[in-house]
């Protein structure tokens, strides 16, 4: 079983049809055709049997009276001036598309450019277009676009051929804006060339050979050609049904048909209809249609390989039918104006198909219609619409209605509405009325958490505000008489609650930029008394990690946690208290940024300071060893208050380490033998009790000594035993004992501690 797919563009594009239609329509006879009006054997045959006659250029001396149809491809001026002169009814079949090129370069002709046009030089179309333009240059490739010199004083503008291919033109102008300084765009590639030659692309991606049907003649059924060549190895150009039989495809399972602008729709259904007879085919049955419609022709590909089991062989009615989208009343369609007249403009569409549409000038605007304000290639979206005005030809569209819905549906998007609950829908959601809409709830949608099945019915009769929710499925396609709404509630609570707490902060906000305001106002009115070093009332307002907010002068002064205490790691509540009035002094003023830092443990005596005089010199003290060095102990006596105990003064004896007799947790008990630049030293041989006769034996010996020593020495120098090395220095700046100790210890030290000097 083979799979065929026909792209839905293939066959006579709108312009060629209407070129067509106008030449057999044409009522002065003999009707004369300037040139082929199709690439096509079958339509020439067609037209030659209607009575129309081809003639060239040269002929036109040589005729008078009749018609002279000018094809899609248009002429050039100075054609159209010959054609004035013979007499003849001139029927102008210029494809809107080329008019629209024609216009461009007249008018950018008009303003000094010179032109480039992007396409064949030896094409009719590119011939006429020529004429518009006094100075013009035409490039075909890449390699003619390198090969061409440019003006960089000139202006240009630039063109391309309608049937262009695009990928190529694109190539090419990627080029040129690289080289020319004043260059204007305008891709003009026709919106049919762009649809067929993507379609082709895509078909020839996903099929195994790639048919395109045409003449070889026929200058956008090559560029077809070349197109398939470049994605799938196996592409034939076939002129009828009669050239499918000399190729073999019985190693192919899916084959892609496309053909050219000029081919008719009778040529396109005698080849798949002898394809089906020699080959058994499947073609993409209506199941498919609505995903093909919308979907790329690889899409579609897939589509049918998935509902292979469904496939059925069709008639040719159901390959037409398989190859247009149905139009429903109703539907939306985006469209692209080919001609405008008075009565209304006429369009093209992809979803239209094969046929154009037309919107009557009361359909169009509200205001004054003006044909030129709809140019050829303006682009809209209307709705299809019953066809009352008696031309079948075209398929009845209305763009005014769909501007009012659109503005209702943007109403109703934008809007909040109550619905009331009349119908819970089993694991699915609510259903409600609003107006002649049936509005429904998904269940993911009622409230900011899921609601649970079993609670669905509990919502009926209830009424919830909803929001409507974007229309997924998008616009094109869509119908707009469905009358059906996907609504909801999480939505407007989510919105409520964004509101909610958008309200709060800017509330927020305006509190704090006032108090910020208040707070510069106080500021400048105690400028004066925020000095450093002033001492200052203030009441503690609050506490924070970091210190204390106190109040001075109705002012918020920050009092940081070091500043609380002399002992470190002081939490601010253990200091002050919240709402007592305390005496600070400022440390810092920053008077750009409105900060005052304040200080209370300035104010404050220091834990030596309440130790001096709680233990003077004499005073006997228990305490606990905290820390043993090489030098000496600590004791620590209260929380706060520790003394050194240097190694000389543990004992009587001699001691290589104060380990000898001291260990960590022991009580001892010491005499405060100093307290030297506020440093605290402690004795504790000197709180022993002397043996009897050990005191006097003491003193003698100490005399003996002082007397031997001279005075310089004995005020000056320490003794051996209590040299404090530089290790030993750093070991006390070390210490992890409070700051007060380390003071203390260190002042001893580098002072040159000498304990019985003290005494
Ligand atoms: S410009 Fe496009 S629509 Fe017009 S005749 Fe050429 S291919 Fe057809």
């Amino acid at each position: 079983m083979k799979t065929l797919l026909l792209a839905k563009h293939a066959g006579l594009c709108s312009g060629v049809e209407r070129a067509l239609t106008l030449a057999l329509s044409a009522k002065s006879k003999p009707v004369r055709l300037l040139g082929n009006i199709a690439h096509n054997e079958r339509v020439i045959a067609k037209l030659r049997e209607a009575g129309c006659a081809v003639i060239e250029e040269k002929d036109l001396d040589t005729i008078r009276g009749g018609s002279v149809v000018i094809r899609a491809h248009g002429v050039s001026p100075k054609l159209y001036k010959k054609l004035h002169s013979i007499g003849a009814e001139i029927i102008d079949a210029t494809c809107p598309f080329v008019k629209k090129i024609h216009d461009i370069v007249t008018e950018y002709n008009g303003k000094g450019y010179s032109v480039i046009i992007v396409g064949d030089p030896t094409h009719p179309e590119v011939i006429g277009t020529k004429g518009y333009a006094d100075d013009c240059v035409v490039i075909d490739s890449l390699e003619s676009a390198k090969n061409t010199t440019f003006d960089e004083k000139k202006q240009y503008i630039l063109v391309c051929q309608s049937t262009f291919s695009e990928n190529k033109a694109n190539i090419i102008i990627n080029h040129l804006k690289n080289t020319i300084k004043l260059l204007a765009i305008k891709q003009t590639i026709c919106y049919t060339t762009k649809e067929r030659q993507a379609e082709a692309k895509s078909l020839s991606c996903a099929c195994d050979a790639v048919l395109v049907i045409g003449s070889s003649s026929s200058s956008n059924t090559t560029k077809l050609v070349d197109i398939c060549k470049e994605q799938c190895n196996k592409v034939y150009l076939i002129r009828d049904a009669e050239d499918v039989k000399a190729i073999d495809l019985t190693e192919v399972q899916k084959i892609g048909v496309t053909a050219g602008a000029s081919t008719p729709k009778e040529l396109i259904m005698e080849v798949l209809s002898g394809m089906s007879n020699e080959n058994e085919v499947t073609l993409p049955t209506k199941e498919n249609e609505t995903t093909e419609a919308t979907a790329p022709v690889t899409a579609a590909a897939e589509e049918v390989k998935e509902s292979k089991p469904t496939s059925k062989k069709m008639t040719m009615d159901d390959v037409m039918a398989s190859t247009s989208f149905e139009i429903r009343e109703g539907m939306r369609v985006k469209v692209s104006v080919i001609r405008s007249d008075e009565t209304g403009v006429y369009v093209s569409g992809l979803k239209l198909g094969k046929k154009d549409g037309f919107v009557a000038a009361d359909r169009l605007t509200d205001g004054e219609y003006k044909p030129e304000d709809y140019p050829v290639g303006t682009e809209f979206t209307a709705v299809v619409v019953p066809n009352t005005n008696g031309n079948k030809d075209y398929i009845a569209l209305d763009k005014k209605k769909f501007d009012e819905v659109e503005e209702m549906d943007k109403a109703l998007l934008d809007s909040v509405f109550e619905l009331k609950i009349d119908k819970a829908v089993d694991k699915g959601g609510l259903l409600g009325k609003k107006g002649s809409y049936t509005v429904f709830i998904p269940v993911s949608h009622i409230e900011l958490h899921r609601v649970a099945d079993e609670d669905l019915q509990s919502y009926v009769g209830k009424k919830l505000l909803v929001k409507k929710l974007p229309d997924k499925k998008g616009e094109e396609g869509a119908e707009v008489k469905r009358h059906r709404i996907v609504a909801s509630h999480k939505e407007v609570l989510i919105a409520e609650k964004k509101a909610a707490r958008e309200k709060a902060e800017k509330e927020w906000q305006e509190k704090k930029a006032r108090e910020e305001e208040e707070k510069k106002a106080i500021f400048e009115a105690n400028r004066d008394r925020f000095e450093v070093n002033n001492v200052v009332p203030g009441v503690v307002k609050r506490f924070a990690d970091f210190g204390a907010f106190v109040s001075v002068y109705g002012f918020d002064c920050l009092a940081p946690k070091t500043e609380l205490s002399w002992t470190k790691g002081v939490a601010p509540a253990d200091v002050l208290e919240i709402g007592k009035e305390y005496e600070f002094v400022i440390i810092k003023v920053d008077a750009e940024n409105y900060k005052v830092s304040l200080s209370y443990r300035l104010l404050q005596k220091r834990p030596y300071e309440i130790a001096q005089e709680k233990y003077p010199v004499g005073t006997i003290v228990t305490g606990t060893v905290q820390t043993i060095v090489n030098f000496g102990a600590f004791i620590s006596i209260e929380p706060g208050v520790d003394g050194l105990v240097h190694v000389s003064n543990i004992s009587d004896k001699r001691l290589n380490s104060p380990a000898d007799v001291l260990k960590v947790g022991d009580e001892v008990t010491a005499k405060v033998i100093s307290f030297v630049d506020n440093r605290m030293a402690l004795s504790i041989k000197d709180a022993q009790e002397p043996a009897e006769g050990a005191a006097e034996a003491k003193e003698g010996e100490k005399r003996v000594r002082n007397n031997a020593r001279p005075q310089q020495e004995r005020k000056g120098k320490k003794s051996a035993g209590d040299e404090i090395s530089k290790e030993e220095q750093e070991i006390v700046q070390n210490f992890g004992t409070t700051e007060s100790v380390q003071n203390n210890i260190l002042g001893d030290l580098l002072k040159g501690f000498t304990p019985s000097d003290e005494k």
